[in-house]
Protein backbone atom coordinates (compact mmCIF):
# COMPACT_ATOMS: atom_id res chain seq x y z
CA UNK A 1 0.00 0.00 0.00
CA UNK A 2 1.39 3.29 -0.94
CA UNK A 3 2.12 5.82 1.92
CA UNK A 4 1.85 9.42 1.21
CA UNK A 5 2.90 12.17 3.62
CA UNK A 6 0.55 15.28 4.01
CA UNK A 7 1.40 18.93 5.72
CA UNK A 8 -1.97 20.51 6.94
CA UNK A 9 -2.17 24.08 7.74
CA UNK A 10 -5.18 24.89 8.51
CA UNK A 11 -4.47 28.71 9.07
CA UNK A 12 -7.08 30.83 10.37
CA UNK A 13 -10.93 32.06 11.05
CA UNK A 14 -12.58 29.27 9.63
CA UNK A 15 -9.26 27.45 8.31
CA UNK A 16 -9.36 24.96 10.81
CA UNK A 17 -13.25 24.37 11.03
CA UNK A 18 -12.91 23.52 7.07
CA UNK A 19 -9.84 21.63 7.46
CA UNK A 20 -11.40 19.34 10.12
CA UNK A 21 -14.06 18.20 6.99
CA UNK A 22 -11.07 17.67 4.34
CA UNK A 23 -9.36 15.37 7.54
CA UNK A 24 -12.70 13.10 7.71
CA UNK A 25 -12.36 12.77 4.03
CA UNK A 26 -8.91 11.64 4.67
CA UNK A 27 -9.54 9.38 7.73
CA UNK A 28 -12.48 7.34 5.39
CA UNK A 29 -9.61 7.13 2.40
CA UNK A 30 -7.45 5.96 5.21
CA UNK A 31 -9.60 3.33 6.42
CA UNK A 32 -11.38 2.35 2.99
CA UNK A 33 -8.73 3.34 0.44
CA UNK A 34 -6.36 1.67 -1.65
CA UNK A 35 -3.84 4.32 -0.22
CA UNK A 36 -2.58 5.58 3.41
CA UNK A 37 -2.53 9.16 3.98
CA UNK A 38 0.26 10.32 7.10
CA UNK A 39 -0.46 13.67 8.48
CA UNK A 40 0.83 16.24 10.07
CA UNK A 41 -0.02 19.42 11.15
CA UNK A 42 0.68 22.91 11.50
CA UNK A 43 0.24 26.21 12.17
CA UNK A 44 0.48 29.21 9.37
CA UNK A 45 -0.57 32.91 9.18
CA UNK A 46 -1.70 34.55 12.13
CA UNK A 47 -1.81 31.60 14.19
CA UNK A 48 1.55 31.08 13.83
CA UNK A 49 2.57 34.55 14.06
CA UNK A 50 1.19 34.01 18.24
CA UNK A 51 2.93 31.08 18.77
CA UNK A 52 6.38 32.17 16.63
CA UNK A 53 5.93 35.87 15.92
CA UNK A 54 6.42 34.93 12.37
CA UNK A 55 4.01 33.82 10.00
CA UNK A 56 5.73 30.59 9.35
CA UNK A 57 8.41 28.99 11.04
CA UNK A 58 11.50 27.63 9.56
CA UNK A 59 10.77 24.27 10.88
CA UNK A 60 7.04 23.94 9.68
CA UNK A 61 8.97 25.37 6.21
CA UNK A 62 10.84 22.20 6.38
CA UNK A 63 8.20 19.86 7.13
CA UNK A 64 6.49 21.64 3.67
CA UNK A 65 9.69 20.94 2.05
CA UNK A 66 9.29 17.19 2.63
CA UNK A 67 6.22 16.53 2.37
CA UNK A 68 4.58 14.77 -0.76
CA UNK A 69 1.72 17.98 -0.81
CA UNK A 70 0.71 20.76 1.74
CA UNK A 71 -3.84 20.96 2.21
CA UNK A 72 -3.60 24.65 3.29
CA UNK A 73 -7.12 26.32 4.78
CA UNK A 74 -7.06 29.97 4.93
CA UNK A 75 -4.67 32.81 6.96
CA UNK A 76 -5.60 35.83 8.38
CA UNK A 77 -8.74 38.18 9.87
CA UNK A 78 -8.94 41.48 12.11
CA UNK A 79 -6.59 40.62 15.29
CA UNK A 80 -3.26 40.68 13.15
CA UNK A 81 -4.49 44.15 11.05
CA UNK A 82 -1.47 46.11 12.74
CA UNK A 83 1.42 43.27 12.87
CA UNK A 84 4.31 44.17 10.97
CA UNK A 85 4.19 43.82 7.11
CA UNK A 86 7.63 40.99 6.63
CA UNK A 87 5.33 39.69 9.67
CA UNK A 88 1.66 39.19 8.89
CA UNK A 89 -0.50 36.15 7.88
CA UNK A 90 -0.32 36.16 4.21
CA UNK A 91 2.91 36.48 4.35
CA UNK A 92 3.13 32.86 5.69
CA UNK A 93 1.51 31.63 2.05
CA UNK A 94 3.72 33.56 0.06
CA UNK A 95 6.79 32.39 1.68
CA UNK A 96 5.16 28.76 0.93
CA UNK A 97 4.73 29.89 -2.87
CA UNK A 98 8.06 31.18 -2.97
CA UNK A 99 10.16 28.25 -1.42
CA UNK A 100 8.21 25.58 -2.62
CA UNK A 101 8.56 27.22 -6.24
CA UNK A 102 4.98 27.12 -7.63
CA UNK A 103 4.34 28.35 -10.64
CA UNK A 104 1.72 26.69 -12.26
CA UNK A 105 -1.80 27.86 -10.16
CA UNK A 106 -4.71 26.11 -11.26
CA UNK A 107 -7.93 27.36 -10.81
CA UNK A 108 -11.24 24.94 -12.18
CA UNK A 109 -14.60 26.73 -12.44
CA UNK A 110 -16.95 23.95 -12.40
CA UNK A 111 -20.38 24.35 -12.04
CA UNK A 112 -22.67 22.13 -10.33
CA UNK A 113 -25.96 21.26 -11.63
CA UNK A 114 -27.66 21.74 -8.81
CA UNK A 115 -26.40 25.01 -7.97
CA UNK A 116 -26.69 26.56 -11.46
CA UNK A 117 -29.36 29.01 -10.65
CA UNK A 118 -26.59 30.40 -8.45
CA UNK A 119 -24.98 31.73 -11.37
CA UNK A 120 -25.16 35.53 -12.09
CA UNK A 121 -25.65 34.02 -15.88
CA UNK A 122 -28.44 32.19 -17.48
CA UNK A 123 -28.65 28.30 -16.55
CA UNK A 124 -28.35 27.29 -20.29
CA UNK A 125 -24.92 29.48 -20.21
CA UNK A 126 -23.50 27.88 -17.18
CA UNK A 127 -24.53 24.63 -16.38
CA UNK A 128 -22.32 22.02 -16.80
CA UNK A 129 -19.47 23.76 -17.46
CA UNK A 130 -15.90 22.67 -16.75
CA UNK A 131 -13.33 25.03 -17.61
CA UNK A 132 -9.47 25.10 -15.78
CA UNK A 133 -7.55 28.10 -15.59
CA UNK A 134 -3.61 27.69 -15.38
CA UNK A 135 -2.47 30.96 -14.59
CA UNK A 136 1.47 31.51 -14.09
CA UNK A 137 2.61 32.43 -10.82
CA UNK A 138 5.67 33.15 -9.83
CA UNK A 139 6.65 36.15 -13.02
CA UNK A 140 5.57 38.91 -15.13
CA UNK A 141 4.46 42.25 -13.59
CA UNK A 142 3.72 41.29 -10.06
CA UNK A 143 7.62 40.59 -9.40
CA UNK A 144 9.61 42.35 -12.61
CA UNK A 145 12.28 44.73 -11.81
CA UNK A 146 12.44 47.72 -11.74
CA UNK A 147 9.41 47.71 -9.80
CA UNK A 148 8.90 51.16 -7.97
CA UNK A 149 7.71 54.59 -7.48
CA UNK A 150 10.39 57.62 -8.16
CA UNK A 151 10.16 61.18 -8.02
CA UNK A 152 10.18 62.74 -11.40
CA UNK A 153 10.45 66.86 -10.43
CA UNK A 154 7.53 69.55 -10.54
CA UNK A 155 5.09 67.53 -7.73
CA UNK A 156 5.06 64.74 -10.20
CA UNK A 157 5.69 61.00 -9.50
CA UNK A 158 5.86 58.26 -11.48
CA UNK A 159 4.75 54.44 -10.64
CA UNK A 160 6.77 51.64 -12.65
CA UNK A 161 5.86 48.37 -12.90
CA UNK A 162 7.78 45.73 -14.87
CA UNK A 163 5.96 42.66 -17.14
CA UNK A 164 8.67 40.21 -17.95
CA UNK A 165 8.61 36.96 -19.20
CA UNK A 166 11.83 34.93 -20.25
CA UNK A 167 11.47 31.97 -23.05
CA UNK A 168 11.73 28.86 -19.94
CA UNK A 169 9.12 30.22 -17.42
CA UNK A 170 6.75 30.73 -20.40
CA UNK A 171 7.33 27.13 -21.92
CA UNK A 172 7.16 25.53 -18.62
CA UNK A 173 3.65 27.03 -17.96
CA UNK A 174 2.45 26.21 -21.29
CA UNK A 175 3.68 22.49 -20.47
CA UNK A 176 1.55 21.79 -18.03
CA UNK A 177 -1.58 23.59 -19.70
CA UNK A 178 -0.95 21.18 -22.45
CA UNK A 179 -0.26 17.96 -20.05
CA UNK A 180 -3.84 18.63 -17.95
CA UNK A 181 -5.22 19.68 -21.11
CA UNK A 182 -4.68 15.97 -22.81
CA UNK A 183 -6.58 14.67 -19.72
CA UNK A 184 -9.89 16.78 -20.37
CA UNK A 185 -10.92 18.10 -23.30
CA UNK A 186 -7.85 18.31 -25.27
CA UNK A 187 -7.69 21.63 -25.68
CA UNK A 188 -6.16 25.11 -24.61
CA UNK A 189 -6.77 28.35 -25.23
CA UNK A 190 -3.48 30.70 -24.76
CA UNK A 191 -4.54 34.15 -23.53
CA UNK A 192 -2.42 37.71 -24.17
CA UNK A 193 -1.92 40.55 -25.19
CA UNK A 194 0.76 40.53 -28.48
CA UNK A 195 -1.29 43.51 -29.81
CA UNK A 196 0.22 46.30 -27.54
CA UNK A 197 2.80 44.25 -24.98
CA UNK A 198 6.30 42.39 -26.53
CA UNK A 199 5.75 39.95 -23.90
CA UNK A 200 2.72 39.23 -25.31
CA UNK A 201 4.54 38.35 -28.45
CA UNK A 202 7.01 36.25 -26.95
CA UNK A 203 4.15 34.41 -25.18
CA UNK A 204 2.42 33.56 -27.88
CA UNK A 205 5.28 32.44 -30.05
CA UNK A 206 6.83 30.55 -27.33
CA UNK A 207 3.55 28.86 -26.78
CA UNK A 208 2.95 28.33 -30.53
CA UNK A 209 6.00 26.63 -31.26
CA UNK A 210 6.18 24.01 -27.98
CA UNK A 211 2.21 23.32 -29.18
CA UNK A 212 3.87 22.42 -32.90
CA UNK A 213 6.42 20.32 -31.53
CA UNK A 214 5.29 18.57 -28.53
CA UNK A 215 1.90 18.96 -28.22
CA UNK A 216 0.47 18.81 -32.06
CA UNK A 217 -2.59 16.18 -30.54
CA UNK A 218 -3.63 19.29 -28.44
CA UNK A 219 -5.84 21.87 -30.25
CA UNK A 220 -4.37 25.17 -29.49
CA UNK A 221 -5.77 28.32 -30.18
CA UNK A 222 -5.26 32.05 -29.17
CA UNK A 223 -7.10 34.64 -27.82
CA UNK A 224 -6.39 38.37 -26.69
CA UNK A 225 -7.11 38.44 -22.49
CA UNK A 226 -9.73 41.34 -23.25
CA UNK A 227 -11.47 39.09 -25.91
CA UNK A 228 -11.21 36.04 -23.22
CA UNK A 229 -12.89 38.06 -20.47
CA UNK A 230 -15.10 38.97 -22.75
CA UNK A 231 -16.18 35.30 -24.38
CA UNK A 232 -15.91 33.96 -20.85
CA UNK A 233 -19.11 35.56 -19.95
CA UNK A 234 -20.95 35.79 -23.57
CA UNK A 235 -20.16 31.96 -23.58
CA UNK A 236 -18.03 30.32 -21.09
CA UNK A 237 -18.06 26.80 -22.43
CA UNK A 238 -16.26 26.97 -25.46
CA UNK A 239 -13.22 26.44 -23.51
CA UNK A 240 -11.67 23.49 -21.54
CA UNK A 241 -7.95 24.58 -20.49
CA UNK A 242 -7.32 28.74 -20.70
CA UNK A 243 -3.69 29.17 -20.16
CA UNK A 244 -2.29 33.31 -19.11
CA UNK A 245 0.27 35.33 -17.52
CA UNK A 246 0.34 36.14 -14.09
CA UNK A 247 -2.04 39.47 -14.41
CA UNK A 248 -4.21 38.59 -17.17
CA UNK A 249 -4.63 35.15 -14.84
CA UNK A 250 -4.99 36.62 -11.37
CA UNK A 251 -8.26 38.41 -13.48
CA UNK A 252 -9.86 35.89 -15.94
CA UNK A 253 -9.45 33.26 -13.15
CA UNK A 254 -12.09 35.53 -10.62
CA UNK A 255 -14.54 36.09 -13.45
CA UNK A 256 -14.22 32.53 -14.39
CA UNK A 257 -14.42 31.55 -10.99
CA UNK A 258 -17.68 33.70 -10.19
CA UNK A 259 -19.48 32.08 -13.17
CA UNK A 260 -19.97 28.93 -11.14
CA UNK A 261 -21.64 30.81 -7.67
CA UNK A 262 -20.30 31.22 -4.41
CA UNK A 263 -16.47 31.53 -2.81
CA UNK A 264 -17.62 28.73 -0.63
CA UNK A 265 -17.26 26.05 -3.62
CA UNK A 266 -13.80 27.04 -5.63
CA UNK A 267 -11.08 24.81 -4.93
CA UNK A 268 -7.15 25.88 -6.14
CA UNK A 269 -4.28 23.81 -6.64
CA UNK A 270 -0.67 25.24 -6.83
CA UNK A 271 2.14 23.13 -8.25
CA UNK A 272 5.92 23.49 -8.81
CA UNK A 273 8.53 21.31 -11.32
CA UNK A 274 8.38 17.73 -11.41
CA UNK A 275 11.92 16.44 -9.87
CA UNK A 276 14.56 15.62 -12.06
CA UNK A 277 14.46 11.90 -10.46
CA UNK A 278 11.30 11.11 -9.01
CA UNK A 279 9.03 13.28 -11.39
CA UNK A 280 6.71 14.18 -8.36
CA UNK A 281 6.22 18.28 -7.66
CA UNK A 282 6.00 20.03 -5.29
CA UNK A 283 2.19 21.16 -4.21
CA UNK A 284 0.04 23.24 -2.63
CA UNK A 285 -3.70 22.99 -2.15
CA UNK A 286 -6.41 25.56 -0.90
CA UNK A 287 -9.49 26.94 -1.59
CA UNK A 288 -10.04 30.37 -3.43
CA UNK A 289 -11.71 32.22 -0.56
CA UNK A 290 -9.99 33.72 2.83
CA UNK A 291 -10.12 33.30 6.22
CA UNK A 292 -13.90 34.54 6.47
CA UNK A 293 -13.00 35.82 10.14
CA UNK A 294 -17.22 36.99 9.83
CA UNK A 295 -18.42 33.16 10.18
CA UNK A 296 -15.58 31.64 11.99
CA UNK A 297 -16.50 28.98 14.77
CA UNK A 298 -19.90 29.57 13.45
CA UNK A 299 -20.24 26.03 12.17
CA UNK A 300 -21.56 27.98 9.06
CA UNK A 301 -18.60 27.70 6.99
CA UNK A 302 -18.87 25.71 3.59
CA UNK A 303 -15.86 23.25 3.75
CA UNK A 304 -16.93 22.30 -0.31
CA UNK A 305 -14.02 24.18 -1.62
CA UNK A 306 -11.69 22.92 0.99
CA UNK A 307 -12.59 19.47 0.03
CA UNK A 308 -12.98 19.88 -3.41
CA UNK A 309 -8.83 21.07 -3.13
CA UNK A 310 -8.57 17.36 -1.51
CA UNK A 311 -9.77 16.28 -4.51
CA UNK A 312 -7.61 17.93 -6.77
CA UNK A 313 -4.55 16.74 -4.49
CA UNK A 314 -5.27 13.71 -5.26
CA UNK A 315 -5.33 13.98 -8.29
CA UNK A 316 -2.84 16.11 -9.22
CA UNK A 317 0.04 14.79 -6.81
CA UNK A 318 -1.35 11.22 -6.89
CA UNK A 319 -2.36 10.26 -9.68
CA UNK A 320 -5.87 9.27 -7.55
CA UNK A 321 -7.73 9.86 -10.52
CA UNK A 322 -10.72 7.54 -9.85
CA UNK A 323 -11.36 8.37 -6.36
CA UNK A 324 -11.13 12.37 -7.00
CA UNK A 325 -13.75 11.68 -9.54
CA UNK A 326 -15.82 9.58 -6.88
CA UNK A 327 -15.03 12.44 -4.38
CA UNK A 328 -16.08 15.27 -7.00
CA UNK A 329 -19.14 12.82 -7.15
CA UNK A 330 -20.41 12.77 -3.59
CA UNK A 331 -20.14 16.68 -3.17
CA UNK A 332 -22.45 16.90 -6.15
CA UNK A 333 -24.49 14.38 -4.77
CA UNK A 334 -24.89 16.52 -1.40
CA UNK A 335 -25.91 19.00 -3.37
CA UNK A 336 -27.99 16.94 -5.26
CA UNK A 337 -29.81 16.12 -1.84
CA UNK A 338 -30.36 19.74 -1.73
CA UNK A 339 -28.27 20.34 1.21
CA UNK A 340 -26.60 23.59 1.54
CA UNK A 341 -24.55 25.76 3.87
CA UNK A 342 -25.72 29.02 4.40
CA UNK A 343 -23.90 30.91 1.78
CA UNK A 344 -25.33 28.56 -1.20
CA UNK A 345 -28.82 28.35 0.81
CA UNK A 346 -31.96 29.13 -1.36
CA UNK A 347 -36.05 28.31 -1.00
CA UNK A 348 -37.17 25.09 -0.05
CA UNK A 349 -33.73 23.91 0.67
CA UNK A 350 -32.19 22.27 3.65
CA UNK A 351 -29.66 24.23 5.71
CA UNK A 352 -26.78 22.52 7.16
CA UNK A 353 -23.65 23.78 8.87
CA UNK A 354 -19.78 22.78 8.23
CA UNK A 355 -19.61 19.36 9.91
CA UNK A 356 -23.23 18.41 8.42
CA UNK A 357 -21.75 18.99 4.78
CA UNK A 358 -18.47 17.11 5.49
CA UNK A 359 -20.25 14.23 6.94
CA UNK A 360 -23.11 14.19 4.30
CA UNK A 361 -19.97 13.98 1.72
CA UNK A 362 -18.07 11.11 3.12
CA UNK A 363 -21.56 9.24 3.53
CA UNK A 364 -22.09 9.83 -0.19
CA UNK A 365 -18.71 9.01 -0.74
CA UNK A 366 -19.06 5.68 1.04
CA UNK A 367 -22.60 4.54 -0.43
CA UNK A 368 -21.20 5.07 -4.19
CA UNK A 369 -18.15 3.19 -3.05
CA UNK A 370 -20.17 0.17 -1.56
CA UNK A 371 -22.70 0.25 -4.39
P1 LIG B 1 -13.13 36.00 2.50
O1 LIG B 1 -12.99 35.11 1.32
O2 LIG B 1 -12.54 35.50 3.77
O3 LIG B 1 -14.68 36.31 2.76
C1 LIG B 1 -15.50 37.01 1.82
C2 LIG B 1 -16.97 36.68 2.11
O4 LIG B 1 -17.23 35.34 1.69
C3 LIG B 1 -17.30 36.72 3.60
O5 LIG B 1 -18.61 37.21 3.76
C4 LIG B 1 -17.24 35.29 4.05
O6 LIG B 1 -18.07 34.98 5.14
C5 LIG B 1 -17.66 34.55 2.78
N1 LIG B 1 -17.01 33.24 2.69
C6 LIG B 1 -15.72 32.99 2.34
N2 LIG B 1 -15.48 31.70 2.39
C7 LIG B 1 -16.60 31.09 2.78
C8 LIG B 1 -16.96 29.74 3.04
N3 LIG B 1 -16.10 28.71 2.89
N4 LIG B 1 -18.22 29.48 3.45
C9 LIG B 1 -19.12 30.47 3.60
N5 LIG B 1 -18.85 31.77 3.37
C10 LIG B 1 -17.59 32.09 2.98
O7 LIG B 1 -12.48 37.40 2.08
P2 LIG B 1 -12.26 38.72 2.97
O8 LIG B 1 -13.41 38.91 3.91
O9 LIG B 1 -11.91 39.77 2.00
O10 LIG B 1 -10.94 38.42 3.84
C11 LIG B 1 -10.96 37.92 5.17
C12 LIG B 1 -9.52 37.61 5.57
O11 LIG B 1 -9.03 36.55 4.75
C13 LIG B 1 -8.57 38.79 5.39
O12 LIG B 1 -7.67 38.80 6.47
C14 LIG B 1 -7.86 38.47 4.09
O13 LIG B 1 -6.58 39.05 4.04
C15 LIG B 1 -7.78 36.97 4.18
N6 LIG B 1 -7.64 36.27 2.88
C16 LIG B 1 -6.87 35.15 2.91
C17 LIG B 1 -6.75 34.40 1.77
C18 LIG B 1 -5.95 33.14 1.83
O14 LIG B 1 -5.64 32.67 2.92
N7 LIG B 1 -5.60 32.53 0.70
C19 LIG B 1 -7.41 34.77 0.58
C20 LIG B 1 -8.21 35.92 0.60
C21 LIG B 1 -8.33 36.66 1.78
Amino acid sequence: MATHRLLLLPGDGIGPDIMAEAVKVLDWINANGTDRFETEEDLVGGAAYDAHGQSISDATMKIALDADAVLFGAVGGPKWDGVGYDVRPEAGLLRLRKDLQLFANLRPAICYPALADSSSLKRDVVEGLDILIIRELTGGVYFGEPKEIIDIGNGQKRGIDTQVYDTFEIERIARVAFELARTRGNKVTSSEKRNVMKSGVLWNEVVTALGARDYSDVALDHMLADACGMQLVRWPKQFDVILCDNLFGDMLSDVAAMLTGSLGMLPSASLGAPDATSGKRKALYEPVHGSAPDIAGTGAANPIAMIASLAMCLRYSFNMVDLADRLDAAIAAALDKGLRTADIMSDGLTQVGTTEMGSAIVAELDAASRA
